[in-house]
């Protein structure tokens, strides 16, 4: 499959990447201040592969990726060594002031992939495949201004590719 041959639409990594306007917004964690529990729960109401690590809901600041299974793997280990439910998860390489009587916090920076490639919102489609090929990428995360907007899976290039070829995305050839 030659990358031109698809991409001659012209689209964007805005028009591939999701969440669209009508899905539920990107689903991340925060750097620090999210709980164990809530850790937990954001993981299991969710089927992605991965969580986008930002410095805070507010800024947006990317800061990582991590991988559910890590996430699941690493929760499930520590739950037996003195982390509970409402353990501080903290991605930060130190790790912020708590209250003295708080139980000790879980943490992950050590899964956490700190340089997940980006995109910006207009980069042409034809680059991104063509780096997700030569990289070998399952996803990539898309920025606007430095603030995280979206992510787009290898998957979800595949069906773009079928939309525009009206084709079966299983038919697509991408490696
Ligand atoms: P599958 O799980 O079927 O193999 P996939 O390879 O695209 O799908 P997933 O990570 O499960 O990988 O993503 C499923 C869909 O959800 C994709 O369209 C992807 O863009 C989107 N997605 C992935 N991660 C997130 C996230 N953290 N928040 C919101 N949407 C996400």
């Amino acid at each position: 499959l030659e990358p031109k041959e698809e991409f001659e639409h012209s689209s964007l990594a805005v028009d591939v990447m999701r969440p669209r306007r009508s899905d539920p917004a990107l689903a991340v964690l925060t750097q620090e201040g999210m709980t164990v529990g809530e850790v937990e729960a954001l993981v299991e109401s969710t089927h992605y592969s991965g969580f986008p690590v930002v410095v805070s809901q507010q800024s947006q600041r990317l800061v990582g990726f991590v991988l559910r299974r890590d996430l699941l793997i690493s929760i499930g280990t520590f739950v037996f060594i003195c982390v509970v439910s409402s353990s501080q998860v903290v991605f930060t390489e130190h790790t912020p002031s708590q209250a003295p009587d708080a139980p000790p916090p879980l943490r992950l920076r050590g899964i956490m992939d700190l340089s997940p490639f980006t995109v910006t919102d207009h980069t042409p489609m034809d680059i991104t495949v063509d780096i997700f090929r030569k990289l070998g990428l399952r996803q990539c995360l898309v920025t606007h201004n430095g603030r995280l907007l979206g992510i787009i899976t290898k998957k979800d290039i595949l069906k773009h590719m079928a939309q525009i070829t009206n084709r079966d995305p299983d038919s697509i050839l991408f490696n």
